[in-house]
């Protein structure tokens, strides 16, 4: 399959009339203001003729995997940092957060339920932020939107945005595939260990590991996009998987201007504000031909409000017969400050996740799939699950520069969570 770069697919100009910096004229939520617009440019320039970070065959695989969930058959574990860290970066990281997802999904199998693992991570480097400034005692700096934006220090040099770094992103984007790919088609030497401890009985055998961000940085993104001849579609090759975030869901802007224009599956993350009729709005435009494994509509309700808003959301893609996955993100509905940091209570989040799938089997709806924020590494950031975090031990390694994510043995709770919902 042949990936043409924007630019020289311009003579093969697909059915529709989008192309990928249609964007650029609608109104878009957390645009970054670069001082250096000319040095922008060059970036877009270098990014536009790089190939490709993923294979387009292989989103086209996850495609397939896709439709597989949408039609009951297996749930998605979707899951991976916050936002990645260019200072925290390193081979081994990227292999705790695999072997994470792997024993997660094994815990799932074991259960029962086919699984497709889905894993936050080479290009979730921005965030959107609820405010654009950060204040500390009498000083005010612009908020840190994450390393492929400005950094992390609350200095103002630091807060400057700088598009190399969208570069750097896009670099250890890269390696983080090459290292993904190289533990999966090693089979993975743990695998047989991961079997044997969640009682599988079946013989290991290779799982694909695809990769997702959210698509928050459109110059970033429009730069990846990618013609292809034998689909003839464009394809955000920044990743296999991406999704529009709750704040840039704008049923007319850039955000969703420029998902809807790309073959890959999109995921809609859908929190306590969307109303019925944007939703079904944001459905037809993203997924016109209502398309199997196109799209997963992500909830992120919290624990308390889910009973509330997602009966009638599922009642609304029964009734028109979308052909849509439902997933449930648990952590940002849950998120409160104790003593100063942010946090999320483990008992909140495992609520959250079997009011999902209660709420789902109520409806005759196939509960798809879960997202988290979690690390392989031993963060004291979420409170509570089998290890009993307390309140006092939060600030012992609390070293997310975003939102809290659960730990090994929290993120294992939850898939626990999980099998337990399925198996029932
Ligand atoms: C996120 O997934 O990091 C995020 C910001 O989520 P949401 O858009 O649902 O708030
Ligand atoms: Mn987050």
């Amino acid at each position: 399959m042949q990936a043409k770069s924007p630019a020289e697919a311009k003579a093969h100009q697909p059915k529709s009339d989008w192309t990928p910096g249609a964007w650029r004229s609608r109104p878009a939520e957390q645009l970054i203001d670069y001082p250096d617009p000319e040095a922008l440019s060059r970036v877009e320039r270098r990014l536009a003729g790089s190939e490709p970070l993923v294979e387009v065959a292989d989103i086209i695989h996850l495609r397939a995997a896709l439709a597989r969930v949408a039609n009951g058959e297996a749930i998605i574990m979707q899951g991976g940092d916050c936002a990645e860290s260019f200072a925290e970066f390193d081979a081994d990281k990227v292999r705790v957060t695999y072997n994470l997802l792997l024993r997660m999904g094994a815990i799932v199998r074991a259960a029962g339920s086919d699984v497709v693992h889905l894993a936050r991570i080479a290009g979730q480097f921005a965030k959107p932020r609820s405010s654009p400034v950060e204040t500390i005692g009498e000083v005010t700096l612009p908020s840190y939107r994450g390393d492929a934006v400005n950094g992390p220090a609350f200095t103002s040099l630091a807060r400057v945005p700088d598009p190399k770094r969208l570069l750097d992103a896009h670099r250890q984007a890269q390696v983080t595939i090459e290292l993904l790919q190289a533990y999966a088609s090693a089979s993975y030497a743990d695998l047989p260990r991961v079997h044997r401890e969640v009682g599988l009985k079946e013989p290991p055998r290779p799982i694909s590991m695809f990769t997702s961000h959210e698509a928050l940085l459109l110059n970033y993104e429009q730069a990846l996009t990618r013609f292809d001849e034998a689909s003839e579609q464009w394809w955000a090759t920044s990743g296999h998987m991406l999704w529009i975030g709750d704040r840039t869901r704008q049923l007319d802007g850039a955000h969703v201007e420029f998902a809807r224009g790309v073959g890959n599956p999109v995921g809609l993350k859908c929190g306590p504000s969307i109303n019925a009729d944007d939703f079904l709005r944001l459905m037809d435009r993203i997924d016109p031909d209502n398309l199997p494994g196109k799209l997963v509509l992500i909830g992120r309700f919290g624990a308390d409000k889910v009973a509330e808003h997602l009966p009638e959301l599922m009642r609304i893609t029964c009734r028109e017969g979308r052909k849509v996955i439902w997933s449930i993100d648990p952590m940002h509905g849950n998120t409160r400050t104790v003593e100063g940091l942010k946090t999320r209570m483990v008992g909140d989040i495992v609520k959250e996740v079997r009011t999902f799938f209660e709420i789902a089997e109520a409806e005759g709806v196939h509960g798809g799939g879960i997202h988290l924020e979690m690390t392989g590494s031993d963060v004291t950031e979420c409170l509570g699950g089998s290890i009993n975090l307390a309140r006092e031990d939060l600030g012992r390694r609390y070293l997310t520069h975003c939102d809290p994510r659960l730990n090994e043995a929290q993120a294992l709770d939850v898939a626990h969570a999980v099998a337990a919902m399925v198996a029932d």
